[in-house]
């Protein structure tokens, strides 16, 4: 049994501070790779769905974090809880499986179902 998914990477800029930690807790910036999969069925056309489909919902979802201050919306915007958003969010309008937030280079979290 095999599974047949998609996945589109994205890429924005955002600042936060995290109140009380002592490295984190000056604005800063960050730019963050997202990477955003989903699993589903092949449908007659040969397509799970369209990739611009795909990107549309997801930039509706993202345009939220991209050159924003998410210390405006979130309480305390680790990556945890921005990733956990967007997970929530996403999956409000496409079956999103996972999701990769990539806080710059070589570390990152994972949201997954
Ligand atoms: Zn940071």
């Amino acid at each position: 049994m095999t599974k047949t998914g998609l996945g589109m990477e994205f890429f924005v800029d955002y600042s936060h501070r995290l109140p009380g930690h002592p490295k984190c807790g000056v604005p800063h910036g960050h730019t963050a790779k997202i990477i955003v999969e989903l699993f589903g069925e092949v449908r007659p056309d040969g397509m799970i769905m369209d990739f611009k489909d795909m990107e549309d919902a997801c930039w509706k979802v993202l345009e939220n974090v991209d050159h924003k201050d998410l210390n405006q919306s979130f309480e305390r915007p680790t990556s945890e809880n921005v990733t956990s958003w967007i997970f929530s969010e996403l999956s409000k309008n496409i079956p999103v499986s996972r999701v990769l937030f990539h806080e710059g280079q070589g570390k990152w979290c994972v949201v997954e179902k």
